[in-house]
Parts: C-alpha cells; sequence; structure tokens
C-alpha cells in the first residue's frame, strides 16, 4: 500500500497552496478532489481584495481589472451611496485559471494531483477513496471545504453557522463604462448579507447571499428575482452559469489541528466573518498550517502543534462576530433603509469606506510571514 507524507484532501486554493508550501519543502505531498476537473463546480465569485494582491503574486492575466468604486443600495434601491477609492481595492478572478495556475505550481513544486477521487473516510487505518487504492498518510489535511468530511473524521471541530451564497456569471459585451462594485443590503432578497453585481471586465456577476431560515423561497429564486432588475447589471452576451454554496461564518474554528491532521480554508472556518471573504485566509492561514505541519512532521513533537490554535485566533475575530451578530439581526426593510441612511453623514462613510476598503478583512496569523508567494 501506498505511504505518504500529507495527504491534502481538497484542491482548492486552500489545499492547492497548502500543498505546494509543503512540497516545496521536500516532503511527499498527496492531493486528491473530487472534481474531475479544476475548472468545473466553482462555488466562488472570486474577488479578491487588495491586501491579497499586495501579499500575494497572483497570476496577473487571471485577474479583472482593478475597481475602485463601491456603490450601497437600500432595499427602496434609490440614491446609492458611492465610496470612491484613490487605489484598486478589488479584482475579479477567473478563478479557473487561478486553480489551474495553482495546480501547475503545486506539481512543479513535486505534489501528484490525482482528480476525480473522493474521500471516504480515515477514521480507521488507511485513508479510502472512491476512485483509487487506500493509502497511508503520516499527516491529513482537510481542505474539503465548509463541510468538511476530513474535521469530522479526525474529530477536530466542524462548522456550525452559515450563510448560503448563489450567483450567476454570464459573459459580457466589452466594457464601456468604469467597473464598480454593486452591494444592495435588502433583507428581502439577502438576509443578512447583501446581494452584488460586479464584473471581472469579460463576464458580469450577480449574487445574493443570506441566512438559509431566513430565505423562504431558497436561494435560487431570490436570486433569479434579484437579477431581473439588479442595478449595474449587463445585458448577457451568452450562456449563463449558476454558482454558489455555504459560507461558513461563525469564525476560526476552535479545535483545528492534531497529531492525525489538521484543517485549512473553509473547513477550518477561516472566513471573515463580517464580509464573508474567504480567498485571503485560503492562502493567509495556509502558510501557517503548512510552516505547523513540516516542523510537526519533522521533529515528531507534538508541541509545534500548538502554534496552530484556533482559540488564540478567534479572539481576533471578536469585532467582526459582533458586526457579524448585528448585520444578521437586520431583518426588517425599514431597518436597513435607515441604517444606510445613517452611513450617507461623514462619520457613517468613514465606517463603511473601513470595512470595505481597509486592511481588516482577515488578521494575519502568522506574525513570521512575510512571503510574497502564491500559487
Ligand atoms: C457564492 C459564493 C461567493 C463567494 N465569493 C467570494 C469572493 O468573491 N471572495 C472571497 O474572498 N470569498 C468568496 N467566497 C468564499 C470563498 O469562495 C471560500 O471561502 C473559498 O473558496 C474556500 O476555499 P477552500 O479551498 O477552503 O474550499 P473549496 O474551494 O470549497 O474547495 C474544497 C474542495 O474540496 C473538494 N472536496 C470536498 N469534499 C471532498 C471529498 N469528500 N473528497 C475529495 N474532495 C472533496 C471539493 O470538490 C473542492 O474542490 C464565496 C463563497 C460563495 C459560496
Amino acid at each position: 500500500m501506498q505511504t505518504v507524507d500529507v495527504l491534502v484532501v481538497g484542491a482548492g486554493l486552500a489545499g492547492l497552496h497548502t500543498a505546494r508550501l509543503l512540497a516545496e519543502q521536500g516532503l511527499d505531498v498527496m492531493v486528491v478532489d473530487r472534481r474531475r476537473s479544476l475548472s468545473v463546480g466553482v462555488r466562488t465569485t472570486g474577488i479578491f481584495v487588495r491586501r491579497t494582491l499586495d501579499d500575494f503574486d497572483l497570476p496577473d492575466a487571471a485577474l479583472g481589472p482593478g475597481i475602485r468604486d463601491v456603490l450601497l443600495y437600500p432595499p427602496s434601491r434609490r440614491a446609492p451611496i458611492r465610496l470612491t477609492s484613490d487605489r484598486d481595492e478589488y479584482r475579479v478572478a477567473d478563478m479557473a485559471a487561478i486553480y489551474e495556475h495553482a495546480r501547475r505550481t503545486a506539481e512543479s513544486a513535486g505534489a501528484r494531483i490525482h482528480l476525480g477521487v473522493r474521500y471516504i473516510e480515515a477514521s480507521t487505518g488507511p485513508v479510502r477513496f472512491a476512485g483509487a487504492e487506500p493509502v497511508v498518510a503520516r499527516f491529513i489535511i482537510g481542505a474539503d471545504g465548509a463541510r468538511s468530511r476530513v474535521a469530522r473524521d479526525l474529530g477536530l471541530d466542524v462548522n456550525r453557522r452559515f450563510l448560503v451564497g448563489a450567483e450567476i456569471v454570464h459573459p459580457i459585451a466589452s466594457r464601456t463604462t468604469v467597473p464598480a462594485f454593486h452591494c444592495v443590503l435588502d433583507p428581502r432578497i439577502a438576509p443578512g448579507y447583501l446581494g452584488w453585481v460586479i464584473d471581472d471586465g469579460w463576464h458580469t456577476h450577480v449574487g445574493v447571499a443570506g441566512y438559509p431560515d431566513a430565505m423562504r423561497t431558497g436561494v435560487r429564486h431570490l436570486l433569479d428575482a434579484f437579477a431581473a432588475d439588479a442595478p449595474g447589471r449587463a445585458a448577457p452576451t451568452g450562456p449563463i452559469e449558476r454558482r454558489g454554496g455555504p459560507i461558513p461564518v461563525g469564525g476560526v474554528l476552535k479545535r483545528l489541528v492534531c497529531p492525525a491532521g489538521l484543517l485549512v480554508g473553509d473547513a477550518a472556518g477561516a472566513v471573515s466573518p463580517l464580509t464573508a471573504g474567504g480567498l485571503d485566509p485560503c492562502l493567509r492561514m495556509s502558510e501557517l498550517a503548512a510552516a505547523v505541519t513540516v516542523a510537526y512532521l519533522r521533529t515528531g513533537d507534538q508541541h509545534v502543534l500548538r502554534a496552530y490554535d484556533g482559540g488564540a485566533l478567534r479572539t481576533r475575530f471578536r469585532g467582526r462576530l459582533l458586526l457579524r451578530g448585528i448585520f444578521a439581526g437586520m431583518r426588517s426593510p425599514a431597518a436597513v433603509e435607515a441604517a444606510v441612511a445613517a452611513l450617507r453623514g461623514r462619520a457613517g462613510r468613514a465606517v463603511a469606506a473601513r470595512i470595505l476598503f481597509g486592511d481588516g478583512s482577515f488578521p494575519d496569523v502568522d506574525q513570521r510571514r512575510r512571503t510574497r508567494s502564491a500559487p
């Protein structure tokens, strides 16, 4: 039976980045993903924030134009608040190209990536899959998304609080206007979060996310209703793709690591509870995860695992969790209309700009990091 140093379950951004870092350190790394191709089953809009773009070298050709304007719409959609940054704040990625690039860099570093292989379980003995022979792994990394099986099998914490998001993506004719990020705050279509329209230069993404218990007619129905007259939406010029999935917003989980393995990305709850952005932590937190894994496998010293302590990381999320609680509770259109009105003043605009343009979406978890590498 094959033995590997590290088995990474999940070839999303977190799994591929972690695999690459581990392989670069000379470990024997195998990655499995149930998807047959990394360009299918994409779940994310692919909005990268300035801090991620500054800190990691993402392939420029896979990123859309820089976006500096955000328009915040109240439920009435009247008189949106426009916030303009003096620098590019967001770029929307062609995620299939990002995954493909991450795959190539991980493989160049020596990781072996097997697609079309579903992880079944690892509770007892060798790890079992559908689509491949079992393997013995010294260490398992759960990068298998918001509803992680690996987390369950390793006896680690699992996500319990979710938003559910869905979007449609369609090609557009060449752009004639300045790109902008349209955010609609309306609990009737996006309870506890927002509806969005944004484009990457080639496609428009129109999406909604919210708490599933408040989406009585279902997220798909709400998305279609929103998309019918969403602000800033360009006319489709080709086929429509649908994306979506759960977004864990309960904050980083407490128990993330044990001597048999650890969790990264959505599996670790590594998503900003406030903005629901999870792509930055896929890169940022995976660096700490990889460093801890390398140290542990080299020394066999379980004490090094303490550096990957979800309990300590959670304390950095208190403010964001508090604000998430406030957003979650805003279920009446009148209350949201009033909240948006409060943002029109100078102080309100400063708060909104801080959330939308600040550096605090996801904290630095590894004080030693300042590498500038990424998939
Ligand atoms: C609609 C939507 C829009 C979003 N937009 C943004 C955004 O614009 N910006 C942002 O920062 N964040 C966004 N997010 C959040 C962000 O996409 C995620 O936090 C991030 O993609 C998580 O990456 P990951 O690698 O941890 O997990 P995933 O990308 O979910 O990857 C997990 C992988 O594990 C595989 N897998 C799962 N189970 C198994 C198994 N049993 N066996 C083998 N393989 C398995 C899956 O096939 C998948 O490839 C969005 C989320 C949603 C739902």
